[in-house]
């Protein structure tokens, strides 16, 4: 990509996300659009009622800089009801402009110019642009094929003098790898070795499949003083363009991530405020029953994807699976996502784009599966037209 004379060294190659640009391409040939992890059915009427009640209400000028009161003890008892976790709303929960905000302000209040921040690659990729905005330095430990299991020495030998943070990720986006409880109490144990920060993005929380929990890390021993917790309605609820995100820290520490977010964008999303209240005081069988929908849609795509001739990753959570592209006799996942949509007419996502280490990511590209089953089902029956048409 040429680089833009007007754009600091530091954002140089950043340009457009992988999503825009897939999204772009979906558009422009018609196709499919399993790349951006955006559902096309809108979430519960209860929430989008509430919404629009809260409009009628008069929620419509700025909300309280930390949220609205409503929302904030609505994030605490959630965290306590799933969890067991004690946040008091005063002082330990922020609303925030989707995770996305949660994640930047968290890395821009706590890290100076140079301070390193740690975290699993393949990595979401706001993790990346947020560290050289904040002008910090991304040191990453490779999950690797086909569990996504991390070495645990290499993640002690990436931490160095100048960490400051961890940045975790569980359910983890691209992979569906949810960190199993080992996993957390390795990465526990070097954050406190280490006196580390740890940011831990959970906005897939509610999505994990086949009877597992998501278990969050902050409610490992030691752990609650150090974690900012940071999750988001978009996914539980299907509302992902409303960009209503928290984060959950002790006082002094989420003090330091208001400081910061009160100068991105203040406060947001007012009326949507109220609706994710009432979204997430909603009883366990909502929670229960979008999961189990969305593991029926991984097991429908993910049996279409390999009927297709791709080789298909587990995924045990999120709106992803990830498939290896090697059996069509290609290996450069980017090049593949940029030719599918004219190919064939569906859009998927390179995972290399999530990787510092290009060659590791290159053969495998994400699909999502939060469409309807019809959209699912065409998207399968272009890709197989595709994989017969190759062979
Ligand atoms: N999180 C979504 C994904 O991974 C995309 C969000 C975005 O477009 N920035 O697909």
């Amino acid at each position: 990509m040429a680089n833009n004379p007007f754009l600091v060294d530091r954002l140089q190659g950043l340009g457009t996300t992988i999503f825009a640009e897939m999204s772009a391409l979906a558009v422009k040939h018609d196709a499919v659009n399993l790349g951006q992890g955006m559902p096309d059915t809108d979430g519960p009427a209860l929430v989008a009622d509430a919404a629009i009640e809260a409009i009628r209400a008069g929620h419509n000028q700025y909300p309280p800089l930390p949220g609205h009161p409503v929302l904030r003890e609505a994030i605490a008892d959630h965290q306590r009801r799933f969890y067991d976790l004690a946040y008091d709303p005063a002082d330990e929960v922020l609303v925030t402009a989707g995770a996305t905000e949660a994640i930047a302000a968290a890395i821009l209040a706590t890290c100076e110019s140079g301070d390193e921040v740690v975290m699993f690659e393949p990595y979401y990729d706001s993790y990346a642009a947020t560290c050289a905005l904040a002008d910090t330095t991304r040191r990453v430990v490779q999950l690797r094929t086909p569990d996504y299991s991390f070495a645990a020495d290499e993640l002690r030998s990436a931490i160095g003098p100048r960490t400051r943070v961890l940045l975790l990720n569980t359910p983890h986006n691209p992979t569906g790898k949810v960190f199993s409880p080992d996993e957390l109490a390795v990465i526990a144990e070097v954050a406190i070795e280490h006196d580390l920060i740890v940011v831990s993005d959970e906005v897939y929380e509610h999505l994990v499949f086949d009877g597992r929990r998501h278990v969050p890390i902050a409610t490992l021993p030691g752990m609650r003083e150090r974690t900012v917790t940071i999750s988001s309605g978009g996914k539980t609820f299907s509302f992902t363009g409303w960009k209503i995100g928290w984060a959950c820290a002790p006082p002094e520490l989420l003090g330091a991530v208001r400081t910061a977010k009160q100068y991105l964008t203040f406060v947001n999303g007012a009326p949507f405020q109220h609706a994710i209240a009432a979204g997430l005081a909603m009883p366990d069988a909502f929670f229960e029953g979008f999961a189990a929908e969305l593991q029926a849609k991984r097991d429908h795509l993910s049996a279409g994807l390999e009927t297709a001739g791709f080789a298909v990753l587990p995924s045990a959570g999120t709106y992803f699976v990830t498939a290896d592209i090697t059996p069509f006799g290609v290996t450069d996942g980017l090049d593949f996502c940029r030719s599918l949509p004219e190919r064939c007419g569906v859009v998927a996502v390179p995972n290399a784009v999530f990787y510092d280490d290009k060659a590791a990511g290159s053969p495998f590209v994400r699909f999502n599966f939060c469409k309807r089953s019809e959209v699912l089902d065409e998207g399968v029956r272009r890709l197989r037209a595709m994989g017969e048409a190759s062979r």
